[in-house]
């Protein structure tokens, strides 16, 4: 999402004049667009600073920016910790940095800009993009969940979703450009509603009209899929508690859509569910397992894992252990939890699980995880499968990868083929988590 977010925030500044450069030690105006979600990305934003810090002395009259949700959460409080920082501006306000660059360099000033939107979706920016095979669309932003853990209320603010209208045209002409594949963004993709703007308080007091003519994310995706019928079409992230049988009924009827679903459990115990107010339990989240896999066997599943939430006993830790047995997903991201400051779980809860603990669960779930991740990658073997050359493989440059739909990576020898290309591959082998082939030829 900051990756898309900062797509918006090139377009904004070259309308100004400014343009974009490889080799940051020669800017002129430098941004680190932030991450709040745990404390390990806020310590990774603070070492980087370090090295602009060195910069600044060579440079002086380089502005520094700061971005995102550490600026949102942080305020003005950055400006006491952080002295090189000249600009400070949160998710919402990027629509201001034209004007904030004026002020700081006529004014020599700390500017500072947040204060979370009802409104703002960036629709009317075109993002400038460097990489021509794949887009991320932002649909959606902030979030409404509570997430007793989560910080992203608060630096992203309320929910919004963004006119459908502006999706579809951004879509189409990604694919004028040669576009293979978009990623729909949201924190939860399933709660898209479209009925004219705004957050979803609004909605309810929104007339009956209105109500009956809104847009869901079941039905944004199968527009999308018929206006860009050949375009690739993934979506993230998809919240357990609001994913529809709609959504997986379309899925199954149009080929362009991928054959992955990223569906974060957190934790497999009712209990700890609870407490992270997810707002679904183990059970019902097993019964959606059950119904994906039957509308879409070959789907692949991916998930995140929170371990050692506050009061996680034994026995809720062997519980995400026992559904991952069962569901056996393709991937995962797992982290052990941090207290995020101003979250429910941080005024309320006690993060009463020791570090020692939290390292040894985390260590339990990755290895399980592992085993999961060969086991289900192993099934592509010996089959041919549709890949989108995405780039050079990291290790040899004359290999290519790319992802089948499922969104397995695939390396694989260039032979005739382009960036870009949707070629079949012949799936040969597989490692942990490659699997290596060979371009049909046709
Ligand atoms: N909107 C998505 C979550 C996006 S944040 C959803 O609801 O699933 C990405 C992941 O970061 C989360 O799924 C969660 O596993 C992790 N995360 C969020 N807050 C965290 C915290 N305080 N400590 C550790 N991990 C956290």
């Amino acid at each position: 999402m900051n990756f898309s977010d900062s797509e918006i925030v090139i377009s904004l500044l070259k309308e100004d004049g400014f343009e974009p450069t490889n080799n940051f030690e020669e800017a002129d105006l430098l941004f680190i667009n932030t991450c709040s979600i745990r404390e390990k990305a806020e310590k990774n934003v603070k070492n980087r600073l370090k090295i602009f810090n060195i910069l600044k002395k060579k440079k002086p009259k380089m502005i520094i920016g700061m971005l995102g949700c550490m600026a949102e959460r942080l305020k003005l409080k950055l400006l006491e910790e952080e002295k090189l920082v000249d600009l400070i501006v949160g998710p919402d306000s990027y629509r201001d940095i034209p004007y904030l660059i004026k002020l700081v360099e006529s004014k020599n000033a700390i500017n500072v800009t947040f204060s979370n939107s009802k409104e703002e979706t960036y629709a009317d920016i075109k993002p400038v993009r460097e990489n021509g095979v794949s887009a991320f669309i932002s649909i959606t932003r902030g979030c409404d969940n509570m997430c007793s853990f989560c910080i992203v209320p608060f630096s992203r603010g309320r929910e919004r979703s963004r006119d459908p209208k502006s999706i579809i045209e951004e879509c189409e002409e990604l694919w004028k450009k040669s576009f293979q594949e978009i990623t729909l963004l949201g924190q939860n993709v399933d709660s898209y509603i479209w009925y004219g703007g705004g957050v979803k308080k609004d909605f309810h007091k929104a007339s009956n009209l209105k109500k009956y003519t809104s847009i869901n994310f079941a039905k944004l995706l199968e527009f999308i899929a018929k206006a860009v019928p050949s375009m690739r079409i993934r979506f993230s992230t998809s919240n357990p508690c609001d994913m529809s049988e709609e959504v997986l009924e379309i899925i199954s009827r149009n080929t362009n859509i991928c054959q992955h679903l990223h569906l974060p459990v957190q934790s497999g115990s009712t209990r700890v569910l609870q407490r992270m107010n997810r707002k679904y339990t183990r059970v019902e989240y097993l019964s959606l397992i059950r119904m994906i896999r039957k509308i879409l066997p070959d789907c692949s599943i991916s998930n995140d894992i929170i371990t050692g939430f506050c009061g996680e006993r034994d026995q809720d830790h062997n519980d995400t252990l026992s559904l991952m047995e069962y569901v056996k997903y393709d991937f995962g991201y797992m982290f052990a939890y941090s207290s995020r400051s101003g979250t429910f779980a941080e005024k309320n809860l006690k993060d009463d699980v020791t570090e020692k603990i939290k390292k040894r669960r985390l260590s339990e779930i990755i290895d399980l995880q592992r085993k999961h991740s060969y086991e289900r990658i192993q099934r592509h073997v010996g089959k041919v499968q549709e890949v989108l050359i995405e780039g050079e493989s990291k290790k040899s440059k004359f290999h290519w990868y790319g992802r089948n739909s499922q969104s397995a990576v695939v390396v694989f020898p260039k032979d005739n083929s382009h960036l870009g290309d949707l070629v079949k591959v012949k799936i040969n082998d597989c490692t942990a988590a490659t699997l290596i082939g060979e371009v049909l030829k046709h």
